[in-house]
């Protein structure tokens, strides 16, 4: 058991592993979060993985606005993907196919910028 542990020492080695320090805090110690490589969300004070859950307090806010943004950044991700399918698609029967997951994201990405004003 260490009772030392500011948390500097964990930050620093969290940014070097490629780490982004996030703008929101831990709910147990106040430290920033960081959000590691994996996407992972971690306290670099408490050494612990921090969970995201929606939950109806204000606390939870951050980290609901957390997810819609990974959320968000999921969906435009797999947009590029799927628009470099459908630029290489020549079947019209695989083009269509295509164009129906590119309308599902689009209208997926419209509802959750708009959850996100609410
Ligand atoms: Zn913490």
């Amino acid at each position: 058991m260490s009772a030392t542990g500011s948390g500097v020492k964990e930050m620093a080695e969290m940014l070097r592993s490629g780490a982004k320090m996030l703008s929101y805090n831990c709910p147990e110690c106040g430290s920033p979060l960081f959000q590691l490589k994996s996407g992972e969300i971690w306290c670099a004070k408490c050494q612990r993985r921090v969970v995201i859950v929606a939950e109806g307090e204000d606390e939870s806010a951050p980290a609901r606005e957390l997810l819609w943004e990974e959320l968000e950044r999921t969906l435009v991700e797999k947009l590029s993907a799927v628009n470099r399918l459908l630029s290489a698609a020549g079947e019209p029967e695989r083009v269509r196919e295509l164009a129906e997951v590119v309308s599902v994201l689009l209208s997926s990405l419209e509802r959750l910028r708009r959850a996100r004003k609410t």
